[in-house]
């Protein structure tokens, strides 16, 4: 069966996960993947300290940079190494990490943006599974579903700010297990996600990772992926590995699950262009 590129994939650099670069390429290319995209997080320094951990350090970035090119060259005959960056999306702050992301945009080949924190007046919710609602929103009877509705409209801001090339896990938020109360909200709101992506140059992923967790489920969801199907928005497979056995990690169910919901080709990306790849 052919298996499209990998571009979502994280090494040692980012704290939480494990493997050496070198690692992840090896695996996809015993995979017989076309592509590997690394996509360590871009450093979080512009975060509250407590998300720092998730990401290298500003000092480590030179190094990941000359090493995963050395790596690119190396394997050059086996695989095509795509140098990436996952960034986080924080509407205030936003100006401030495409600033610090300039001096770094000629070596890299695309740029995944996603949401890992909901911003909330002055809390940071981290987008985790073991997370509990604070008191003090509880107390207020901030109800669940502002917080989605909030969490979608950053999102459509990532998509409208026209500076990334990938939509990373697009309903990660499920992760805090929220059960809308007015489903129908929600999906409007999701909607106006997947309108403004249509006027967009972005690429949506689909993000195998949630399959590996409790949600059991991919980002995006079933009827989101219909929906992006029908519309014609691009995707691209990313496995979010943080591991070097992560790579490609359910890519054959997933391809099977996409062509029998009518998608025909899959994306290669670029900072210049999306190159589609038919599903055979
Ligand atoms: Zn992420
Ligand atoms: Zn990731």
């Amino acid at each position: 069966m052919f298996l499209p590129g990998d571009y979502h994939t994280h090494s040692f650099l980012c704290n939480h996960a494990d493997g050496q670069l070198i690692e992840y390429i090896q695996t996809a290319i015993s995979l017989g993947l076309p592509e590997i995209g690394l996509s360590g997080h871009f450093p979080m320094f512009l975060l509250p300290p407590q998300f720092h951990k998730y990401a290298m350090d500003i000092s480590e970035l030179p190094n990941y940079l000359a090493t995963a090119k050395e790596l690119k060259e190396k394997y050059k005959s086996k695989i095509q190494t795509k140098i990436a960056f996952e960034v986080d999306f924080h509407k205030p702050i936003f100006s401030q990490y495409e600033q610090a992301l300039k001096p770094y945009l000629p070596d890299l080949d695309y740029l995944i943006g996603s949401i890992h924190g909901l911003k909330w007046k002055d809390y940071i919710i981290p987008i985790e599974s073991s997370f509990i609602l604070p008191a003090e929103l509880a107390r207020k009877n901030i109800g669940k579903d502002t917080l989605l509705v909030s969490y979608y409209s950053d999102l459509l801001e990532l998509v409208r700010s026209n500076f990334y090339d990938v939509l990373g896990h697009f309903d990660v938020i499920k992760k805090l297990g929220f059960t809308p109360d007015d489903e129908d909200r929600i999906w409007e709101s999701i909607l106006r996600v997947l309108d403004a992506l249509e006027t967009s140059n972005m690429v949506v992923e689909v993000n195998t990772s949630g399959l590996r967790k409790s949600e059991n489920e991919l980002y995006p969801n079933k009827r989101i992926i219909k929906e992006l199907i029908a519309r014609k928005i691009l995707l691209v497979i990313g496995s979010d590995a943080h591991h070097p056995t992560d790579v490609g990690y359910a890519f054959e169910p997933t391809i099977h699950f996409l062509k029998k919901n009518g998608l025909k080709s899959v994306s290669k990306i670029s900072s210049q262009e999306r190159v589609q790849v038919p599903l055979n």
